[in-house]
């Protein structure tokens, strides 16, 4: 959930993580690597976006790639699990903290995937480590026999946000779509195409996908009723904004207004409400 260069949200993370109700799955300060399941492993930091790896025979698979800085870090996990070569590496979307390793990572041979939408907006900024596999809708990749699809669903936190589902193994990545539950932080990224008024039924039609399990953008492994859990908050955190608009609240007021209610740093909308407000009209 990076702005610009990410510090913003990251800081707000953490200040939120110290207190939460579930610390024990919060990322920890220090990026370490954990088993999710046979064969695929999890790496997190507070820092940036976790990295969800799958080991094959056939090589290695990275689901976003955390900041440049991380990059030294990361491999150096990666390489107590795992020694075969990098072959793909899926951005969930083109936030820099979900891609900084890609420059890195291309040079070690990886192939960069990501939506078409993501990789415009990433084209933008230079030296981003460009996707040279994009996709407007659905892409299905066989990695290690396999199937992974990856999905681009509708407008959310971006409007580049992919999901991976692996129809075999019950799972899916949700990227940023679904940073984490237990912070409650959901950024809406107006400069990225984001919509907290779409984002809703995006995250409908990602519960119509078969799996029980989720591994979120930033969070530690849950399950579908957390994800469910999530999109019923941001539809309160739309009924709310939508009301008080209409009872002619101003933008600060509402954003008081949901920080109130939802906590201080729940609902993050870049620029501003405006962006919502806006929507609405
Ligand atoms: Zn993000």
């Amino acid at each position: 959930m990076k702005i610009r260069n990410g510090l913003a949200a990251t800081a707000l993370v953490v200040t939120l993580g110290a207190g939460g109700p579930a610390a024990a799955q919060f990322p920890p300060p220090e990026m370490a690597i954990h088993e999710v399941r046979d064969g695929i492993y999890q790496i997190l930091s507070a820092a940036s976006g976790g990295i969800t790896v799958l080991t094959s025979d056939d090589g290695v698979l990275l689901v976003d790639s955390k900041l440049p800085n991380e990059f030294d870090g990361f491999m150096e996990l990666l390489r107590t699990v795992t020694n075969q070569p990098i072959r793909y590496v899926i951005n969930t979307h083109m936030h820099g903290d979900h891609t900084g390793g890609n420059i890195g990572l291309e040079g070690l041979g990886a192939n960069i995937v990501a939506t078409e939408n993501a990789r415009r907006r990433m084209a933008a900024t230079p030296s981003m480590g460009l996707p040279m596999l994009t996709f407007d809708n659905r892409l299905r990749l066989y990695f290690g026999g396999r199937p992974l699809d990856l999905y681009w669903l509708g407008r959310g936190h971006t409007d580049g946000d992919l999901v991976v589902h692996m129809p075999e193994d019950d799972l899916i990545m949700a990227g940023d779509l679904f940073a984490g539950f237990d912070t409650s932080l959901r950024l809406t990224d107006y400069n990225g195409g984001g919509s907290l008024m779409e984002w809703s039924a995006t995250l409908e039609k990602v519960l119509e996908l078969d799996f029980d399990t989720v591994i979120p953008g930033h969070q530690a492994v849950t399950d579908r009723a957390a994800l469910q859990g999530y999109l019923d908050e941001i539809v309160q955190i739309q009924d709310m904004i939508r009301e008080m608009h209409a009872a002619g609240r101003a933008p600060d007021d509402i954003q008081a207004a949901l920080a109130m209610a939802f906590g201080q740093f729940a609902v993050f909308i870049l620029p501003g409400v405006q962006s919502v407000i806006d929507e609405l009209e």
